[in-house]
């Protein structure tokens, strides 16, 4: 079997975790602050927050925002459920905006059309990897006064207008689940160049408290306050010794996540029934999926069986993301349900995301390519 996406662990990742294991912190230790240090460093922004996952990332940046009860957050139909979940821990409600038919990324206007006096942000997710449209978004976000977010957990070392993905927002998400660029086991990060947003995430993650168990030991004292309600959603100090050495290899991944990208995009131009999604000249695509649409009118037959077919013959292709307003939580607590996203709902029969992860082999490649062009001319 071909996986969707899979880690790419080394010696030099086990080794970096086992000399943690045998030090004296396990967490909330010295690798903890070195691992914030370097993915701020690697997305050019002033502070980043880890934490124990891109879920708590984005519960994070709700806190910090100070999102609350009744407060509307616009979120893109085209994404996975935890993207709108965190709004709702907070008693927010998230407004769920339609994305473009090209690229599958928010919409501007969709979001403009849902804007009320109740609006306090907006969260663009960068879909695939593709940076969302940052400058519209923004002067969006302008001239409502709205807080703008991007849910960037698809989109490490991806770039808009020569900007790192990071800097982009007023705080941005990453995940560190093994499917994504950079893995920790589970695991997250805020950046953000706010210094009262960095406080306010860095308490949240430690239950509300203002130092952490290291500070305490540094400064001889018990002494602590819990000022606010915060949770336990701390990473490990192995977890971030494995994200250090892993963030070393982030460009070559990217790199040939890209190369796979252009493999994939020259094949299937030569097959009809298939379009891959449109790429902006504006960004630089980290290609943490690879999206194609299947046209059941051009074939015949749908999405639906080219899965199977593919599933069946080892290529573990799968579908991101079933547009999260069609959920029945959704639909039960918010009265959401078809219709509300026409472009999401539409493009979600059709998606199908292809074999796509650094260590995939050419040959793999042609492996999915092959498959995929013989279930598409039967
Ligand atoms: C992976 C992902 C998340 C959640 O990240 P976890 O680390 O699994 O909690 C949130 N949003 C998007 C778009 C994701 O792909």
């Amino acid at each position: 079997m071909i996986p969707y996406g899979r880690q790419w662990i080394d010696e030099e990742d086990i080794q970096a975790v086992v000399d943690v294991l045998r030090s004296d912190w396990l967490t909330t230790g010295p690798v903890v602050k070195e691992f914030e240090r370097a993915i701020a460093a690697k997305t050019g922004t002033r502070h980043a927050v880890v934490v124990s996952s891109g879920t708590a990332a984005l519960h994070a940046i709700m806190y910090g925002l100070g999102i609350g009860l009744g407060d509307e957050v616009i979120v893109p139909a085209m994404t996975f459920a935890a993207t709108a979940n965190v709004v709702v821990y907070q008693g927010g409600i998230p407004v769920f905006a339609d994305v473009k038919q090209e690229d599958l990324l928010l919409d501007a206007s969709e979001v403009v059309a849902k804007i009320n006096p109740r609006t306090k942000a907006i969260v663009a997710v960068d879909y695939a990897g593709q940076p969302a449209d940052y400058d519209a978004l923004r002067q969006v976000a302008l001239n409502g006064s709205l807080f703008l977010v991007a849910d960037a957990c698809h989109a490490l070392g991806a770039k808009y207008k020569g900007v790192s993905v990071g800097y982009l927002a007023d705080a941005t998400a990453f995940s560190f689940h093994p499917v994504k660029h950079v893995t920790t086991g589970e695991g997250g990060a805020v950046c953000t160049n706010d210094p009262v947003m960095y406080a306010r995430m860095n308490a949240f993650r430690n239950h509300g408290i203002t130092t952490d168990h290291k500070q305490r030991m540094d400064a001889g004292s018990w002494y602590y306050e819990m000022t606010d309600l915060g949770y336990n959603y701390r990473l490990t100090d192995f977890q971030c010794a494995l994200g250090l050495s892993q963030l070393k290899k982030l460009d070559s991944w990217i790199a040939r996540r890209r190369q796979i990208a252009d493999m994939y995009t020259a094949a299937l131009a030569g097959i009809v029934g298939v379009e891959p999604l449109g790429t902006s000249p504006d960004g630089v695509h980290s290609y943490h999926l690879y999206v194609v649409r299947i046209k059941a009118e051009k074939l015949g037959f749908g999405r639906d069986y080219v899965f199977r077919q593919l599933r069946e013959q080892g290529i573990g292709v799968n579908v991101h993301y079933i547009p999260v307003h069609l959920h029945p939580f959704y639909r039960k607590r918010f009265g959401t349900g078809p219709g509300l996203c026409p472009v999401a709902e539409k493009a979600y029969d059709e998606i199908l995301s292809l074999p796509m992860f650094p260590r995939m082999t050419d040959q793999d490649v042609q492996e999915v390519i092959v498959a995929l062009s013989k279930v598409l001319k039967r």
